[in-house]
C-alpha cells in the first residue's frame, strides 16, 4: 500500500529525525500484521508507530517510564515514538503534509478544526465501528454515560478520536464549578477585629480597614487589599461579578434555565460590577499592578502574604498551603441576593488520540487503546504510576486499588510530567474509593466547593463542550480574535478611569459590529443539537 523506494525514506527519515527529540528511526506506518482475533500479551513482539506530545519534564523517549515499559509487557506491541516536547502542534502538521503518517497521533493536540479538516482530507479514519467491535472497556463507558458519546461524536455522526475524561464531581458540585475562588486573609480580619464580609458593601468597608489600619502590624501601609490577573483565568476578578446579575466566566457564555444560551458581558449586571470595581480602584484597594502582572509577580506577592483578597483555583498555589487565608463566602449584591455563575469547564477532551488511514492493523490498534480505558490502567495514565524505585511514586498499588502516597516535598505537577502517560483515558467518579483514592487536593476543594458555593448556583446546566462543525468553529474562533480583547480592554479601561456610562452605548455597538449577534446563534444552534442529541440516547 505504501511501498516507496529506499533512498526516498531514508532522505525523509532523517529530516524527520532532525526535528524529533528522541526515539524514533521512522515516522511512517506499520506493515500490516495480519493479526485477528488478537488477545494480549501477543505471542510475537510487534511494534507500531506513533507521533506523540511529551511534557517539558517527561523523558524525551516516553519507553523511559516505566508506565510504557509496563504496558508493552502487558501488551507485547512496542511502540516507536517521534516524541516532541516542543513545537509540537507545529511539527505534528509538518509531518502530517509530508504525507509519511505514522500509525497513530497519542496526545494529538487536536482542535476540533483540526479533527474535522482531518477526516475531509482523509489523514484520520472513523473509529466508532472499532469502538464496538473491539474495545469493550471504552464502548461501557460511553454506553453508562452517554453524554461522552455524544461529545466524542462530530456533526457528521462520526467518531475521530479517542477521548480523555477526569470526573471529579457531577454536575454543579464538578470541580470546574468555580476556577477563579476568591481567597482572603482571615489573620487580618483577627487582627483587626473584623467580621467575614457577607456583602458586597461589607467587603468595600474591610478593604479600607486592610488599607488603612496596618492589619499585619508592622507600621507602615503595605498592605494590597485586593489583587488579580487581568483576564487571568483562574485568577481573574470575574467571579464576584455574580453578586450584580447573572456574572461573568471565562468563555462570557452561560445557559439560563430555559435553555438559552446567553453572552454575559453585555449584562446591565456586568455594568453595575464593573461600577463596583471602578469605586474599589477610586478608593486605591486594588493592586496597582493587576492589570499588567504575569504570574510570578502575583504569585511572589502571594507567598509573602500581601494581599488582602485574590484569586486563584487553590490558594496553595498562592498564599501556600496554610490558615493565612480561608475561602470568601458568596456576597450578596446590592439587592440581596447570592448568586455564583458556573464556568463551562468539563474535565473532558476529545482530541488525545487518532488513526491514521496508513494504519493497516486497526483492530491490534483498537485493542491497544482500549487497554488504556482499563480503570488501572486510566488512574496511573492521568495521575502517574507506582512501583518505580528509580524516583518518588504518586501512588502504592494496594491489591486492585491505587492509593496515594504522601508526597513528602514533591511537586506533584513535576512528578506527574514524569510518570504519567497522560493519552486517552477515563476516570470515572465511582472509582474512587473502589479503585483509586481521590487526590488529597482536589478532595478538600470538592468539600469547600460544595459548602460554600453550592446552594448558590442557580442555573441547572453550563454549555457543554459541543462539537461544531468546521465552518462555524472558525467563524467563532475569527469573532472570538476580535470580541475577546476588546472585551478585557474595556473593562479594564472602565475599571480604572469610570467612564463606562459614557462608553456602553459604543461598546454594545461594537460587540455587534465584530459580530457578536452571530456567535451567539452559533452558541444557541450548538448547544440545541447537543440537547437534542441528548435526548435521542
Ligand atoms: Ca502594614
Amino acid at each position: 500500500m505504501k511501498t516507496k523506494p529506499m533512498i526516498f525514506s531514508a532522505l525523509l527519515i532523517s529530516s524527520l529525525v532532525l526535528g524529533a527529540c528522541g526515539g524514533s528511526d521512522s515516522a511512517t506506518s506499520s506493515p500490516d500484521y495480519e493479526l485477528t482475533d488478537v488477545t494480549f500479551p501477543l505471542e510475537e513482539k510487534v511494534t507500531l508507530k506513533m507521533l506523540s506530545q511529551g511534557a517539558a519534564l517527561a523523558p524525551d523517549d516516553p519507553n523511559d517510564k516505566l508506565i510504557f515499559q509496563r504496558i508493552e509487557e502487558d501488551t507485547n506491541v512496542h511502540v516507536d515514538w517521534t516524541n516532541y516536547n516542543a513545537d509540537f502542534v507545529e511539527k505534528r502538521n509538518l509531518d502530517i503534509a509530508s504525507g509519511e503518517l505514522p500509525d497513530a497521533i497519542f496526545n494529538a493536540g487536536a482542535s476540533d478544526y483540526d479533527l474535522l479538516s482531518w477526516a475531509e482530507s482523509g489523514v484520520i479514519v472513523p473509529v466508532e465501528d472499532l469502538i464496538d467491535q473491539y474495545m469493550p472497556n471504552l464502548k461501557k463507558i460511553f454506553d453508562e454515560n452517554p453524554e461522552y458519546r455524544q461529545l466524542s461524536t462530530a456533526p457528521d455522526g462520526h467518531i475521530y478520536s479517542f477521548p480523555w475524561i477526569e470526573e471529579l464531581g457531577e454536575g454543579k458540585e464538578s470541580i470546574h464549578t468555580v476556577n477563579d475562588m476568591a481567597w482572603i486573609n482571615v489573620e487580618w480580619l483577627d487582627n483587626l477585629g473584623l467580621a467575614m464580609p457577607t456583602t458586597t458593601d461589607e467587603l468595600m468597608t474591610v478593604l479600607e480597614a486592610f488599607k488603612t489600619q496596618d492589619p499585619n502590624g508592622n507600621g507602615e501601609a503595605d498592605e494590597i487589599p485586593f489583587s488579580f490577573i487581568n483576564d487571568g483565568g483562574n485568577e481573574d476578578l470575574k467571579f464576584l461579578f455574580a453578586a450584580f446579575g447573572e456574572g461573568d466566566n471565562d468563555d462570557h457564555l452561560i445557559v439560563d434555565n430555559d435553555g438559552n444560551a446567553q453572552f454575559t458581558a453585555d449584562k446591565e449586571g456586568y455594568k453595575e460590577a464593573i461600577k463596583y470595581f471602578n469605586e474599589m480602584y477610586d478608593k486605591g484597594l486594588i493592586d496597582a499592578e493587576a492589570f499588567e502582572q504575569d504570574w510570578n509577580t502575583y504569585v511572589a506577592k502571594g507567598k509573602e502574604h500581601e494581599y488582602g483578597v485574590y484569586f486563584s483555583w487553590d490558594k496553595a498555589n498562592i498564599s501556600g498551603d496554610n490558615d493565612s487565608y480561608d475561602v470568601l463566602p458568596v456576597l450578596a449584591g446590592p439587592d440581596g441576593t447570592k448568586h455564583v455563575t458556573r464556568t463551562n469547564g468539563i474535565g473532558f477532551s476529545r482530541d488525545r488520540f487518532v488513526i491514521t488511514s496508513a494504519n493497516q492493523n486497526l483492530e491490534l490498534t483498537a485493542k491497544w487503546v482500549d487497554k488504556m480505558y482499563e480503570p488501572l490502567q486510566s488512574v496511573q495514565n492521568n495521575w502517574g504510576t507506582y512501583g518505580d524505585d528509580t524516583q518518588a511514586n504518586i501512588f502504592e498499588l494496594n491489591g486492585e486499588m491505587l492509593t496515594h502516597l504522601p508526597l513528602d516535598g514533591e511537586a506533584p505537577g513535576e512528578l506527574r510530567q514524569r510518570t504519567e502517560a497522560a493519552g486517552p483515558l477515563a476516570i470515572l467518579d465511582s472509582y474512587y474509593g473502589t479503585v483509586t483514592t481521590m487526590p488529597d487536593d482536589a478532595a478538600w476543594r470538592l468539600e469547600l466547593m460544595h459548602e460554600t458555593y453550592l446552594p448558590y448556583i442557580s442555573n441547572e446546566n453550563n454549555y457543554p463542550k459541543v462539537f461544531l462543525e468546521k465552518e462555524e468553529t472558525d467563524r467563532l474562533a475569527k469573532i472570538e480574535t476580535d470580541m475577546w480583547d476588546y472585551i478585557y480592554r474595556k473593562r479594564a479601561e472602565w475599571i480604572t478611569n469610570g467612564t463606562i456610562d459614557q462608553e456602553w452605548d459604543e461598546y454594545l455597538a461594537e460587540l455587534e459590529r465584530v459580530g457578536i449577534d452571530e456567535w451567539l446563534e452559533i452558541k444557541q444552534a450548538g448547544y440545541d443539537r447537543f440537547v437534542e442529541g441528548t435526548e435521542a440516547n
